[in-house]
């Protein structure tokens, strides 16, 4: 046995996942193999502090998408820390909680562009110590730039940027926005996100308008 093993390397994802598609997919993946990741937990929140609540989709159906989309990878797995969480889901909670779990690991907090740009801008609430509590994978995004310099400019939170890592992915303009204005206007979701949770979508007719008095569905 090895005493000195080398750190656990340990990704998180976290989002709204409403609804989770292959955007989130492929990052996570791509993070998990470009940064050696032994595994990604992805945390569906409860209470997005910068979305307004009435907008987002019941955390239960976004929880259960969210496992349905994972399933199939043997190196992803879900977590209800934050679902289960009452109060706005902030992801310094979340990661003092996954440093108490894994006090040895190296955390890797996966984003995209425009969520890394929001922390370093500080509107996330702890922004600066947030950034020094692990690492950061920002992947690019269609819309955003992820240079050294951009980076740079938008750093409003007194820290260097030795912490976070910009990440190249095959670019994917999918949002969880546009999936829900399609599924509002009756346009195809398929190949956005995946088949089961297509499914998920339209038995529990998620993300379309409601009809006069019917009540939250279900
Ligand atoms: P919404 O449009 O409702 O904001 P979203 O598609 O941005 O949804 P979120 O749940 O807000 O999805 O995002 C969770 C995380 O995944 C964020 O860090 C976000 O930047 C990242 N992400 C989402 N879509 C993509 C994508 N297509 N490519 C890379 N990163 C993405
Ligand atoms: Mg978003």
């Amino acid at each position: 046995m090895e005493k000195h093993a080398s750190k656990r390397r340990i990704g998180l994802m976290g989002g709204t996942f409403d609804p989770i598609h292959f955007g989130h997919l492929v990052t996570a993946e791509e993070a998990r193999v470009q940064f050696s990741l032994e595994r990604v937990i992805f945390i569906p929140n409860r209470h997005p502090p910068l979305k307004d609540p009435r907008e987002v989709t019941d955390p239960e159906h976004r929880y259960l998408m969210t496992v349905l989309a994972t399933v199939g990878n043997p190196y992803f797995t879900v977590s209800r820390i934050e679902i289960d969480r009452p109060g706005p889901s902030y992801t310094i909670d979340t990661l003092r909680a996954f440093l108490q779990i894994y006090p040895d690991a190296d955390l890797f907090f996966i984003t995209g562009a425009d969520a890394l740009l929001q922390i370093l801008r500080g509107m996330w609430h702890g922004a600066r110590e947030l950034l020094q509590m692990c690492q950061f994978i920002a992947a690019s995004r269609p819309g955003y730039i992820l240079d050294r310099e951009q980076l740079e400019r938008n750093n409003l939170t007194g820290n260097d940027l030795r912490n976070v890592h910009a990440m190249t992915i095959p670019a994917l303009a999918i949002s969880s926005t546009d999936i829900r204005e399609r599924v509002r206007q009756g346009r195809p979701i398929k190949y956005l996100v995946p088949e089961p949770v297509e499914d998920y979508i339209f038995k529990h007719g998620l993300y379309r308008p409601k009809a006069a008095g019917e009540g939250e569905g279900g």
